[in-house]
């Protein structure tokens, strides 16, 4: 595995822990040239089927180009997009299983884009789930703003009780 830095052809490996589900390992590197460290994640391939019947790999690049178009002119980075691939990745991960549909990939993309940024959101699953009237923005808002409200009520009732039911 080559440094991601210096492109140094060897790592040690510093630390292996497989994750809570049991679908991967992430495995701890450090290069012995520039002594940086990185982490690599070996886990099950994982594909993607597509409306054409074409199965191809499941890349976070192509999750990233998908996003990035719904996240113009908001305040969301590459830090971000790579983040949001990442828990889409994990997401689908979790379920344990080799083959996913193509619309299975954009239903897991809209709870963290969702969490991310609501604009992004909108505009992601205006185009995803096919929102043809103004209708169906406002049944979309209505539930980001009752979801708020919910969150706002939580925030304000944890003055006393700990152990809130909201979650
Ligand atoms: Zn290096």
């Amino acid at each position: 595995m080559h440094c991601p830095f210096c492109r140094h052809a060897d790592s040690r490996v510093v630390d292996s822990r497989t994750a809570e589900d049991g679908s991967s390992i992430r495995r701890r590197r450090q290069c012995p040239n520039c002594m940086r460290r990185f982490t690599t994640i070996e886990a099950t391939s994982l594909s993607v089927i597509k409306r054409s019947g074409v199965t191809e790999e499941f890349s976070r690049q192509k999750v990233i180009s998908g996003v990035r178009k719904a996240c113009q002119g908001r305040p969301v980075g590459e830090d971000d997009l790579a983040k949001l691939a990442q828990r889409v990745e994990e997401l689908i991960r979790a379920r344990g299983i080799a083959e996913v549909d193509a619309d299975e990939v954009g239903l897991a993309i809209l709870e963290p884009l969702r969490e991310l940024d609501q604009v992004a959101y909108l505009r992601f699953a205006s185009v995803y789930q096919g929102f043809d009237s103004l209708e169906d923005f406002e049944a979309a808002i209505g539930s980001l703003r009752a979801e708020r409200d919910a969150a706002i009520a939580a925030a304000e009732g944890a003055d006393g009780g700990a152990g809130s039911e909201q979650s």
